[in-house]
């Protein structure tokens, strides 16, 4: 089952991405992340984005699609789970057409539901273990032992990510109900969509996705 996380910037795309990862052996395609590696690992086309990122703009069409086509002969069974992709009209249209000349088709897209003052609180004291990725929050989610990660003991290895300061977030924001939020009556027209409400604890909105992707 191929499907797509669509949801604003701290809805929570990347944490349930984990858990489906986790219980469904579904593989995760984060352009994010993938544009964040380009970033950490040098290439010419990491250093071309790194502006672009840092100000909460989006990178052009042509290069995230570029990295989520070299990502599809990767085999999984259980299927893929599309994370901040696509994030704009053309991006979809390319993933269809992607999809269906490897024979595979999209089932559904769960539209991930936050109102914009949640979003803010959550993603500006948000942070994540630099070694394992655990997710973590100043308000909602601390270590139990200062400075060291939970999942994988780690010590100092915590880090923030440029962009999710008030200013990035807020060109995050506008670029998401300008070019992104018109994919919901995209996927809606083709009965795709599957709304839900992302607000509450990450477990019980966990079961709202399975609920809309089994039910
Ligand atoms: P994310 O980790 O999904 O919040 O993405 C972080 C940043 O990477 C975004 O603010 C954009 O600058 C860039 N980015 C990630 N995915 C895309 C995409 N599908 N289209 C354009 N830009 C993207």
């Amino acid at each position: 089952m191929n499907i797509i996380l669509l949801g604003p910037p701290g809805a929570g795309k990347g944490t349930q991405a984990h858990r489906l990862v986790a219980e469904r052996g579904m593989v995760q395609l984060s352009t994010g992340d993938m544009l964040r590696a380009a970033r950490t690992s040098g290439t010419e086309m990491g250093k071309q984005v790194a502006a672009v990122m840092d100000a909460g703009k989006l990178v052009t069409d042509e290069i995230v699609i570029g990295l989520i086509a070299e990502q599809l002969d990767s085999a999984t069974d259980a299927g893929f789970i599309f994370d901040g992709f696509p994030r704009t009209l053309a991006q979809a249209d390319a993933l269809g057409e992607l999809l269906e000349s490897k024979g595979a088709s999209l089932e559904a897209v769960v539209e991930m539901q936050v109102d914009d003052e949640a979003l803010v609180a959550r993603i500006t004291g948000r942070f994540t273990c630099g070694e394992c990725g655990e997710g973590y929050h100043d308000t909602f989610k601390t270590p139990a032992v200062e400075n060291t990660c939970d999942n994988c003991g780690s010590v100092g290895s915590f880090k923030r990510r440029a962009d999710d300061n008030e200013d990035a977030l807020r060109t995050r924001l506008m670029a998401y109900y300008k070019d992104t939020s018109p994919l919901i009556g995209y996927y809606y027209a083709k009965n795709m969509l599957k709304r839900i409400d992302g607000l509450g604890e990450i477990d019980e909105v966990a079961g709202r996705i399975s609920g809309a992707l089994d039910g």
